[in-house]
């Protein structure tokens, strides 16, 4: 998939084991540590110090032990390894790396809308998946990933209402496992919205005894008929648990199979294919446009060039109390 900027030249064809011998050198002469999130290409997995979902790497993070912190994943991933190392130069492979998610909750939009809540004395919390931007978390009570939503939301008094941003499906999939009333901000995530259920029931049909799993990004139809619902590292765990093989029929970014067969080899993963909303045809892929951003190439550059960097903003204070109340205070 071709998904170069107007401008941007395409990269000119360059071994990969090369790239990766450059890379080891490069990330030991610059005094770098790499972080890589399950949804980038399976080769920048294998040369990272730590693999792992949005929450796993946030923490992760927060123990490094270098100046450097290489983040291969997406913009909003890069704040976050930035707020919770301020000391720390935090660079990214390619900084036009968004998140359909993250872009679907602008902060001016959001303050405006918790300014009509409370004109109408509405007494809420805002929880925000941690998919959103630095300026959007810096306006929130909470932080949640798939991994700790249940326990964060524990937290909010009984007696507060919960304004849940940006992700429509996980927050009425955690509205219905918590009990929780919730006022659901309209956003969702390109790649998990349009998995197709005809596809998924072919394939379970196609695939007799076979375990669907699903990310709770995934809309309602879908989690309808998935036998595991979980986010990325939760599945990893599951998978790691079933000692007979199993064929999993795989509902999140395709990469994600590469983690899924190195902790679990014995079982069969097929990725259920999605439907482009704008032709409707069949897309076997289900890849995130942003994560594949991140190659070797752009990893190699940015470790040589030291750029592109995230720089410190005065709301990354706020953002910081924010995030670590909700993922290092457990
Ligand atoms: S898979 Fe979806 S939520 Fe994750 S980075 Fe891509 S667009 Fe954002």
């Amino acid at each position: 998939m071709s998904l170069s900027l107007i401008n941007e030249q395409p990269a000119v064809y360059e071994d990969p084991l090369d790239l990766m011998d450059e890379i080891e050198e490069l990330k030991k002469s610059r005094e770098a540590t790499i972080l890589a999130h399950y949804y980038v290409d399976g080769e920048i997995q294998d040369i990272a110090d730590f693999t792992g979902d949005s929450l796993k790497l946030a923490r992760d993070a927060t123990r490094v032990t270098t100046p450097v912190i290489v983040f291969a994943g997406v913009h909003f991933m890069g704040e976050s390894a930035k707020i919770m190392n301020p000391t720390k130069r935090v660079l990214i492979p390619d900084l036009h790396a968004g998140c359909s998610l993250a872009d679907s909750c602008p902060p001016d939009q959001l303050a405006a809308f918790q300014q009509e809540l409370r004109s109408q004395g509405r007494n809420f919390q805002t929880v925000a998946y941690i998919n959103t931007s630095a300026a959007v978390k810096s306006l929130c009570d909470w932080i949640v990933t798939s991994g700790n939503a249940r326990e964060i939301i524990e937290r909010v008094p009984a007696d507060r209402e919960i304004l849940f941003v940006p992700d429509q499906h996980l927050g009425r999939y955690l509205s219905e496992v918590t009990g929780r009333r919730m006022i659901l901000w309209p956003g969702s995530c390109m790649v998990h919205e349009i998995f197709s259920i005809q596809d998924l029931i072919r394939a379970r049909k196609n695939n007799p005894g076979s375990v669907v799993m699903a990310h709770p990004e995934c809309p309602q139809n879908i989690l309808e008929i998935t036998d595991v619902i979980g986010g990325t590292e939760k599945m990893r765990k599951h998978v790691m648990s079933v000692a007979e093989p199993t064929t999993f029929l795989v509902a999140t970014e395709s990469a994600m199979i590469h983690p899924l067969r190195k902790a679990a080899p014995q079982h069969t993963y097929i990725p259920v294919p999605g439907i482009m909303a704008s032709t409707g045809e069949t897309c076997a892929c289900n890849r995130c446009p942003h994560m594949a951003r991140n190659t070797l190439q752009k990893l190699r550059d940015c470790l040589r060039d030291g750029r592109p960097e995230i720089e410190w903003k005065d709301f990354f204070t706020k953002a910081r109390e924010v995030l670590d109340r909700s993922l290092l205070q457990m």
